[in-house]
């Protein structure tokens, strides 16, 4: 690697955020960030990601990108996801090492400067990881705690417990993810599979500051059978051992009964055994083909070959050169 040492002597650090309808944190957002920036060594790139705001949150980040050079706002056409989000962002970062995080103040942005360290000291990958997370319902801590159980379990890159995408990555992880081509994004897979030399932090999340979380239990679900799918066919492999078992234990019964008939002579009126084997038995069918349905649609989504998202603007197009410090 060329010129490490001249980098980090005034390294360019990206910090990529992506935003949807976050009007009401923006300018303590802003506020606390100018005040990190100007601890950091060197320039910094502050990289907005408009994810389709419907509120005032475009008109306040452009406002401030009149008034301070060093923040950029990429605008998607529509609301992508976060996921999708956060890949444009990666894909225009600029900067030797990015970090991650959200609009929302759950990332204290103060601790920013402790990861430039840690990254400077050489880890290519700077986890922060939470000792405790304030302000979230016992129900989904529960259910965030058995996920990343059940996914270590079933699929090939683990994921480490209790981080989340507030991360700092290096300028060649980030070139890494950047080559990664799949059109389904599993962020915190990708991030595990590419993996390089990491070090965690920990620290305590905060509350989110304002606003409402833009999750919920279906737009979770989707992101944990995309989790799940995207990095494991092992589903595939228990629907197999499933059918196996329903079937051998169908045979089975078949087969006793017919000896009951011919050697016992007992012949069993059996309408009410045959309705609950047909039924398992269909509902087994169901289930695998299910399971098939959701590879081939994933496969589907991936022959299409779409991009992730579209940029409608970069505020950078029009903008004067960057990077000087806020
Ligand atoms: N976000 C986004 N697109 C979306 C949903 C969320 O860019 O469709 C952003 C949001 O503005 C925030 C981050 O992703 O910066 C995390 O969202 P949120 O705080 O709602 O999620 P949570 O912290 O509850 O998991
Ligand atoms: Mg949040």
């Amino acid at each position: 690697m060329k010129n490490r040492q001249s980098t980090f002597s005034n390294p360019v650090l990206s910090i990529i955020i992506p935003v949807h309808n976050e009007a009401d944190v923006i300018p303590t957002l802003l506020k606390r960030l100018d005040f990190v920036c100007r601890q950091l060594p060197g320039q910094v790139e502050l990289l907005f990601v408009d994810d389709g705001s419907r509120d005032n949150s475009v008109a306040q980040l452009l406002r401030a990108r009149d008034r301070y050079s060093g923040i950029r706002v990429v605008q998607l056409s529509r609301n992508f996801g976060k996921e999708a989000a956060v890949t444009a962002g990666l894909e225009s970062a600029r900067g030797d090492a990015v970090v991650l995080m959200d609009a929302d103040l759950q990332d204290p942005p103060e601790l920013i400067p402790r990861m430039v360290q840690a990254w400077q000291k050489g880890a290519d990958v700077v986890l922060m990881k939470r000792r405790s997370r304030a302000g979230e319902s016992w129900l989904k801590r529960t259910t965030a705690s058995i996920f990343y159980r059940l996914i270590n379990h079933i699929s090939d890159a683990s994921i480490p417990v209790d981080t989340g995408d507030f991360r700092l990555m290096s300028r060649r992880t980030v070139d890494a993810l950047n080559r990664l081509p799949e059109r389904n994004r599993y962020l915190k897979g990708m991030f595990a599979w590419v993996g390089m030399p990491t070090v965690t932090l920990e620290f305590d999340r905060d509350p989110r500051l304002a606003g409402k979380t833009k999750w919920n239990y279906l737009k979770l679900l989707h992101l944990a059978m995309e989790g799940i799918t995207s990095f494991s066919t092992r589903p595939l492999r228990i629907a197999l051992i499933l059918g196996l078992l329903a079937a051998g234990a169908g045979g089975f019964f078949g087969t006793w009964e017919v000896i009951r008939a011919l050697v016992f002579g007992i012949s069993t009126p059996g309408y009410a055994s045959m309705i609950a084997v047909i039924t398992f038995l269909s509902g087994v069918q169901l289930l695998c083909v299910g399971l098939l349905g959701e590879y081939v649609g994933r496969i589907y989504m991936e022959t299409k070959q779409r991009p992730v998202f579209i940029v409608a603007e970069d505020s950078d197009d029009i903008a004067q050169p960057l990077l000087t410090q806020l």
